[in-house]
């Protein structure tokens, strides 16, 4: 199951999201940012994408493996959790849970916890809540199907949580400069050929490739003014920021 896993450290980031190809769009250039600076990252999906109009499951897994090698991710799974119906259960939580205990991050990006989609605000919840979940010493996994080892996997909690706000319209509370990886993150979500390259299923559903292209640069152009840069991400912590010298904080204000 954990394709691409190419070592047991710990994990420096891990991305959760509902279905395969969220990441690629609203936080792919941060990871790759961070692969390219020596970080281990990873990506959990929650759902394998069988309710898509376009494409299979079994599909979306090859695309997402291929995104994934584009996006130097290390360790990249997805749940069972049926997609179009991400619920906050306490089995789901545990899913969750597990993995983080397993994978042990420190920072773990989440989606933001409002939005247009079911799914996406609620895995940000249950994304939370399995974080708090991962620390508890005598957290019985008995509800949930994960493996029998997963009792044993000493309790982790992630020392930070942000969120992904790219499919909400919220001030970030600060953006990630993607100017040089903008292209390569492209190609990530391009990876999902049976989604994304321009067919006849779906066409009335689904935008031409030029049409998508336009949408994303057009995005990461707005917050990349936010930042003034040219393409950004961004994001909203809910700790306020510590600053140890005024004269580095970036971002000019006049
Ligand atoms: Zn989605």
């Amino acid at each position: 199951m954990s394709a691409l896993s190419t070592s047991d450290a710990p994990l420096d980031i891990l991305a959760i999201a509902a279905h395969r190809d969220d990441v690629e769009q609203t936080c792919g250039g941060t990871l790759l940012k961070m692969a390219q600076r020596g970080r281990r990252t990873g990506i959990l999906d929650l759902t394998q994408g069988e309710m898509g109009t376009r494409g299979t499951a079994e599909d979306r897994a090859r695309e997402a493996e291929e995104a994934a090698k584009i996006l130097r991710v290390s360790w990249r799974q997805a749940l069972d959790i049926p997609d179009g119906r991400v619920e906050n259960t306490f089995e789901n939580r545990l899913k969750v849970a597990h993995v983080i205990r397993e994978q042990r991050p420190r920072v773990v990006i989440l989606p933001y916890w409002k939005g247009r989609h079911p799914d996406h605000y609620t895995a940000s919840t249950l994304g939370y809540e399995a974080c708090f979940l991962a620390g508890l010493a005598k957290l019985d996994f008995s509800a949930a199907s994960v493996d029998a080892g997963a009792t044993k996997l000493p309790p982790h909690r992630p020392f930070k949580i942000i969120y992904a706000t790219l499919y909400y319209d919220v001030r970030p509370t600060f953006v990630v400069d993607i100017t040089e990886l903008f292209e390569t993150r492209f190609q990530a979500l391009m990876a999902y050929k049976s989604q994304f390259s321009d067919q006849e299923a779906g066409k009335d559903l689904f935008p031409a490739q030029a049409e998508i292209r336009a949408r994303i640069e057009a995005m990461a152009r707005f917050y990349g003014l936010l930042g003034g840069v040219t393409y950004a991400e961004p994001f909203l912590q809910k700790e306020v920021g510590l600053v140890e010298d005024l004269t580095l904080i970036p971002v000019k204000s006049i």
